[in-house]
């Protein structure tokens, strides 16, 4: 008798085989399921991810994030061929600055300098004089000669939070992030109640009412580096997919994460989540890879004209 044995398939092995014979990486940011974190190749914030994508000397980039992380790879490295996961991953910020809105702002005042935050589309990219993210911000926003007005888009909460910073009244775009928006206050001060001991440490991007209760104020990878070290007990005000390099540097820590708003009387404790992010899996990008689908296309012109203002940010960065 003929035995046959069953080989098994492993969606890490094969995603693995894959990468190599094609030549591909995974870039990942920060709020990817821990599963997608544990097999890329770099794990970072926009600014790193950015960074990693323009040096990198791949053929295939898979980002595992949101769509206009995956067109800023695109933009700053043209030779690589660019894949995201699912296409539908966008994002609350970029889906709040429209173009055709930007461009009417821009007829009206002539006169000011836009600066948008990265979490924006390649029209609004092509829009703007120079990017930033929440890494760079105050640094960018510094480099803006002081007698020129600013446009500060799209969110209003990390740009509200940089005006009061550094001092220098701009305009607001009225946007912003759903996932640090919605968490609660009176969770928040619950907890602080319970936990004298930690602190509360929280991304820019939240509002102003949760930020005054904050001991440190960061980008994702300055938080992460605020929590490295030997224990310690930290409120966590941003999206909880950091939480898992943030164990991983520091295991004896205790990580706490803030529910959401009440409602209907429901508080929800697990959904601080980003659903955008959250909706790459490593199906899909096994997927992706294996089928070479879901390619980032971007025309060229425009291409040439979002890569201005990104280019503008990485010189002082
Ligand atoms: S966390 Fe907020 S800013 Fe980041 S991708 Fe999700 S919706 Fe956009």
């Amino acid at each position: 008798m003929v035995m046959h044995q069953m080989s098994v398939f492993n969606i890490e092995d094969e995603i693995l085989k894959l990468k190599q014979k094609k030549n591909a990486i995974i870039l990942a940011h920060y709020y990817q399921d821990s599963e997608i974190q544990d097999i890329a190749d770099f794990i970072g914030d926009s600014l790193e991810l950015s960074k990693k994508a323009k040096a990198s000397n791949a053929k295939i980039i898979i980002f595992a994030g949101v769509r206009f992380m995956a067109e800023v790879a695109k933009i700053l490295n043209p030779e690589a061929r660019v894949f995201i996961p699912d296409r539908n991953a966008g994002c609350s910020l970029e889906d709040s600055c429209q173009a055709e809105d930007l461009a009417k702002f821009k007829q009206k005042h002539p006169n000011h300098v836009v600066v948008s935050y990265i979490n924006c589309s390649t029209h609004v990219k092509a829009l703007s004089d120079i990017i930033c993210t929440s890494s760079n911000a105050e640094k960018v926003i510094n480099s803006i000669p002081k007698d020129r007005p600013i446009l500060f888009a799209p969110d209003r909460h990390l740009g509200n939070y940089l005006s009061k910073t550094i001092g220098r009244k701009m305009t607001l775009w009225n946007g912003s992030c759903i996932v640090h928006e919605r968490f609660s206050e009176k969770n928040l001060v619950k907890l602080k109640t319970a936990n004298p001991d930690a602190k509360i440490i929280a991304h820019p991007e939240c509002p102003e009412v949760l930020l005054k209760y904050a001991h440190f104020i960061g980008s994702t990878s300055k938080l992460l580096k605020y929590t490295e070290g030997n224990g310690g007990k930290f409120i966590v005000l941003t999206e909880h997919g950091i939480i898992h390099q943030m164990k991983k540097a520091n295991p004896s820590a205790e990580f706490i994460t803030v529910p959401y708003l009440e409602r209907d009387g429901v508080t929800c404790i697990n959904c601080n989540s980003c659903e955008f992010m959250k909706m790459n899996t490593m199906e899909k990008i096994y997927d992706v890879l294996k089928n070479e689908k879901n390619e980032i296309i971007i025309p060229e012109k425009l291409r040439i004209q979002a890569k201005k203002s990104l280019d503008a940010m990485l010189a002082i960065s």
